[in-house]
């Protein structure tokens, strides 16, 4: 076993703290991963305050994870030792079901195994995340990381960028449509990225006016405030190809539905805890469609890894000491980020 340290939450409500476990020695077709950076993603809290119901302390969060291999098994020929890795949300998955062969492992029929908060395939032993010094994993479930990119501005498109890419992509969002990103966090902030990258024209509803400079920055060509909803509904009323919803707390979708062309998509990302109340009006009228997307597959999160390296797109960061964790899901939960934490895990 491998001794090694992190942060954990050790029950929904107090403070993450310092925490020693042990990860496995790799086996044939594992690589040992020594984590350079750790992006702090909204899904981190809402899994250590128990929002979403499964639970399981102590839990060390983190999904976003880059580093360098230090350690391959006998049997590994994706990476060598010194290579740049990286860890998003899933460690593994049966592997044999029809979406695990199709590349879709974030679906797979027999349930996959999350980064932390999950038992692996043993059935016995518990997932630990990435707000940790190493990690050990199958290299079927790493990803090469391109070396022209800054590597701290890298870890939050592990999770933050596949979740953006993902759904942009399978809706063919590209020229000539007009996007609506909902939230500028560390998802919206990507969504803005990609959709401007794809050749899309894009808004951004956002209920903080300070983030307008940013916004345009990122590629938007406007914002629009949402804390007056009469005022935008008349400015933006089926005027919309596509929009992606990031938002992590509950808040009215019937607003960006109205949004939407006949024939729009909104496709939500966000996951509060409470169920949106939906006027079934707003869909019928205009025959609009309202769908979900969950992070990517691996082969899909290799290809938005390669396209970032290929055009140059990192996210915004601030980059924090590990003991800083608490005081970022503060400021996280109060949207007060530019436009991820990411943890430096070898400070
Ligand atoms: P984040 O950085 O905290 O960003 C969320 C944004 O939502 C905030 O910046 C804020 O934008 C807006 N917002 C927050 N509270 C709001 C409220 N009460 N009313 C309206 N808007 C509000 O979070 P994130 O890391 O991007 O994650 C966003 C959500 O996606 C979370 O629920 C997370 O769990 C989920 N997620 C889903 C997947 C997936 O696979 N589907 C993957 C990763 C994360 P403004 O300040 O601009 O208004
Ligand atoms: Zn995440
Ligand atoms: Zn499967």
């Amino acid at each position: 076993m491998i001794k090694t340290s992190g942060y954990a939450a050790f029950n929904s409500t107090g403070p993450l703290a310092p925490f020693e476990f042990t990860r496995r020695e790799p086996k044939p077709n594992d690589i040992l991963i020594e984590i350079d950076y750790c992006g702090v993603c909204h899904s981190d809290i809402h899994q250590v305050k128990n929002e979403w119901g499964n639970a399981t302390f102590p839990m060390v969060p983190g999904h976003e994870i880059v580093g360098h291999v230090t350690k391959i098994g006998s049997n590994v020929s994706k990476f060598i030792v010194g290579d740049l890795a990286g860890v998003g949300c899933l460690v593994d998955s049966c592997r044999t079901c029809a979406n695990c062969k199709e590349g879709f492992q974030q679906f797979c029929e027999n349930g996959s195994v999350g980064t932390y908060n999950s038992l692996e395939k043993d059935g016995v032993t518990r997932t630990y995340g990435g707000y940790s010094k190493c990690i050990v994993v199958s290299e079927d479930f790493a990803l090469k990381i391109p070396t022209n990119l800054d590597l701290k501005t890298v870890a939050p498109l592990l999770c933050a960028g596949i979740t953006t890419y993902s759904p942009l992509r399978h809706w063919g969002v590209g020229p000539g449509q007009k996007v609506g990103v909902v939230g500028l966090g560390g998802l919206g902030h990507m969504a803005v990225k990609f959709a401007h990258s794809f050749g899309a024209t894009v808004t951004v509803f956002s209920r903080s006016i300070s983030k307008k400079e940013d916004a345009l920055r990122l590629g938007a060509s406007e914002m629009a405030i949402t804390t007056n909803p009469e005022k935008i509904l008349e400015t933006h009323a089926g005027k919309f190809d596509f929009i992606i919803d990031t938002v992590s707390a509950p808040h009215d979708l019937n607003l960006y539905l109205q949004f939407l062309k006949r024939d729009g998509k909104m496709v939500l990302v966000g996951l509060p805890n409470v169920p949106p109340h939906i006027e079934v009006g707003n869909l019928i009228f205009g025959r609009k469609t309202l769908a979900g997307s969950l992070i990517g597959g691996i082969p899909e999160t290799q290809e938005m890894l390669d396209y970032c390296g290929k055009h140059n797109i990192g996210c915004d960061i601030e980059l924090i000491a590990p003991s800083r964790i608490n005081e970022a899901f503060e400021r996280t939960l109060n949207s007060d980020v530019k436009y991820r934490f990411v943890l430096d895990m070898k400070s």
